[in-house]
């Protein structure tokens, strides 16, 4: 199913998982998504790292598994930095074979130790390319505080509109704490005339530690209420964990109230993250 037409009917809600690390026994990514069928997203996204999947489940046997086993729609994410136009042909090629009709066009972050391809320079080029090679639902990233090298939201944006005129059908937030952020961003777009269907990527703070990798990797900024309560239960994980997910479900139902187009959930493949924020915020937002 594409799940592109879903935002005319509906405000979507989606979970994002990754395939497990190679210590990690594969069959504990099965049991997340057995959890995550039963709280019925709309779709479930699968990352790819861009320096290639780890041996064991791929990205596009984990969105093979969501499909046919839970009858959920997926979505495969797709770096283009370390790949060649053969090697996406290849990889698109498996994503039919394997029913898998949604791809998050993406040009991947920088590996200082892999030197990128030459074929594709930004996620534009690589929708326009999935885009002559048929019949593929292509959704982008975007990024409510810019991308980190970025030299400003407004380049940022006006290479975000590159991406939606290549062919982009809807898109799908990095991950932000801030919702003035988020609304102000939208109204941007808008203003430039982007107006395909854009979710709110929503990152749970489950740890301190987790939370300081994500930023550190994304540069999102940290409000000073969140701030405040990691100092607060800074050597309390217990009751931390707990007060960032009473942030997250204060975040997604004051966008809900604002009328956005869907909530993605970064699930970090904790089933009862998300189980217990959809029980907060209901099915459909
Ligand atoms: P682009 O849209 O190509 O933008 C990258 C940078 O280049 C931006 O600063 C942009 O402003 C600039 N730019 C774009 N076009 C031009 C131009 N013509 N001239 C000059 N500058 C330009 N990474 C993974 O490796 N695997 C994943 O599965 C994955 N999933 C993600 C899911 C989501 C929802 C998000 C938000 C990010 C994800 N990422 C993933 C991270 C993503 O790959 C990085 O953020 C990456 O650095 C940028 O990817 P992009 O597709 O946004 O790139």
């Amino acid at each position: 199913m594409k799940v592109g037409s879903l935002f005319a009917k509906k405000k979507v809600v989606s979970f994002e998982v990754f395939p497990p690390k190679p210590d990690v026994p594969i069959e504990n990514i099965y049991r997340t998504l057995g959890t995550l069928k039963d709280l019925k997203p709309d779709f479930i996204s699968v990352t790819y790292g861009a320096g290639g999947s780890a041996p064991g489940a791929s990205t596009a046997d984990i969105c093979e598994a969501i499909q046919e086993q839970h009858q959920i729609a997926s979505v495969a994410h797709l770096p283009c930095i370390n790949e060649t136009r053969e090697s996406v042909l290849e990889k698109l090629q498996i994503f039919r074979q394997k029913g898998i009709e949604n791809i998050l066009a993406l040009r991947g972050d920088r590996n200082p130790n892999l030197p990128p391809k030459t074929d594709f320079h930004y996620a534009a080029d690589l929708i326009a390319f999935i885009r002559e090679q048929g019949d593929f639902d292509i959704a982008a990233a975007c990024y409510p505080e810019g991308h980190p090298e970025a030299p400003d939201l407004e380049t940022d944006i006006q290479h975000l509109k590159e991406k939606v005129d290549a062919g982009a059908m809807h898109l799908i937030s990095q991950l932000f704490f801030h919702n003035p952020d988020f609304y102000a961003f939208r109204e941007k777009l808008a203003r430039k005339g982007i107006t395909v269907p854009m979710e709110a990527g929503i990152m749970p703070v489950t740890s301190k530690k987790s939370i300081e990798r994500m930023v550190s990797l994304c540069g999102a900024s940290i409000p000073s209420r969140l701030s405040k309560l990691m100092a607060r239960y800074a050597d309390d994980p217990v009751s931390l964990k707990a007060a960032g997910l009473e942030y997250a479900i204060v975040q997604i139902l004051d966008l809900q109230s604002q009328g956005v187009d869907g909530i993605h959930i970064y699930t970090m493949n904790n089933p009862d993250v998300a189980r217990y924020i959809m029980e907060q915020i209901g099915e459909e937002c």
